[in-house]
């Protein structure tokens, strides 16, 4: 009945980031068009009405994570062409530091240079004394299969997220960073929205949503850590585009355990009037009654045309 679908990365192929993992912006438009034939999409008038007389409505709204210029240089065009709106959950610190969300320096480094080049470097980077020690032993095995099987991309990613030990982990990155995109600030401009940005697609009758400042995992903090998260990031978002329609939130990587039911709480008493999580189901009445700080969302890629693909495949 009434879904709401998740988008990240939504471009064209680049022959610069022949790695990076996107959605083609011609399988975004078919999906479009197939998700208007399939269920219809409702108006924000609907899904406003929708969330105050909480019953669901027949169709579907769609949401955008993280910022990202793609947003804006693509994705704006086509829900403009069509008369659609969305909602764009943004991470504030980029604003402040002029530095990429450490999740997003990942994804650059991968699809500027691919797994290989990127695992040559972390493993000269990265000292015994740099791991968790419960991961020492599977960071071995992992070594020794990347040799083996070459899954570099696996390897980096494992590394960076699970093995190093969180002191070190930006350090890490910002070594990486600095090797590899020594102009970061130019970088930044380049791969999130501006501020203009921002302003003008809040002008058009886009919504924009805070999705923290720094992009952490919500439940390893303190509900004082969480609630600044939110709070500032939400706050910077309207001076920075304006007051918005609809107060939303939406938790960075999504799943019941990156919150807890302090989260929600913390958002209730702020007064968001909904959040989103990842849940591969639809909004139903339930949620719209008792569970407003954590709607469910599906995947694009759960889909057709919602694929996930490298421009070039990496063997
Ligand atoms: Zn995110």
């Amino acid at each position: 009945m009434m879904k709401a679908i998740m988008y990240h990365y939504v471009r064209p192929d680049s022959p610069e980031y022949p790695f990076f993992r996107h959605l083609h912006i011609d399988e975004f438009v078919k999906q479009l068009e197939y998700f208007g034939n399939e269920f219809g999409f409702l108006s924000q008038d609907e899904f406003a009405r929708s969330l105050a007389i909480m019953e669901p409505q027949k169709g579907l709204i769609l949401t955008f994570d993280d910022g990202l210029k793609d947003h804006f240089q693509y994705v704006l065009p086509e829900l403009e062409r069509r008369g659609l709106w969305g909602i764009f959950y943004i991470t504030t610190s980029p604003y402040v530091t002029g530095k990429l969300i450490d999740v997003h320096s990942i994804h650059m480094l991968l699809g500027k240079f691919g797994g290989s080049v990127i695992a040559e470097v972390l493993q000269k980077l990265v000292a015994d004394e740099y791991l968790s020690h419960s991961h020492i032993e599977e960071f071995r095995t992992l070594t020794y299969s990347r040799q083996k099987n070459s899954n570099d991309t696996v390897y980096v990613k494992r590394l960076l997220n699970y093995f190093i030990d969180y002191k070190f982990r930006q350090g890490i990155i910002d070594q990486l960073m600095l090797q590899f995109f020594p102009n970061e600030t130019t970088l930044v401009e380049e791969f999130y929205m501006t501020r203009a940005e921002l302003a003008g697609m809040s002008r058009k009758g886009m919504v924009l949503g805070s999705h923290t400042m720094n992009h952490p995992v919500l439940s390893k903090l303190s509900v004082s850590e969480q609630e600044e998260e939110i709070v500032s990031s939400y706050d910077l978002l309207e001076a920075i585009a304006g007051k918005q329609t609809l107060k939303t939130f939406c938790y960075p990587y999504g799943g019941f355990h990156t919150f807890t039911k302090a989260t929600e709480e913390v958002l209730d008493r702020n007064d968001f009037a909904f959040s989103f999580n990842v849940e591969s189901k639809d909004i139903e009445r339930e949620e719209l009654r008792s569970r407003r700080q954590a709607l469910p969302r599906y995947d694009c890629n759960l889909f057709p045309y919602g694929s996930i693909r490298e421009s070039s495949v990496e063997a």
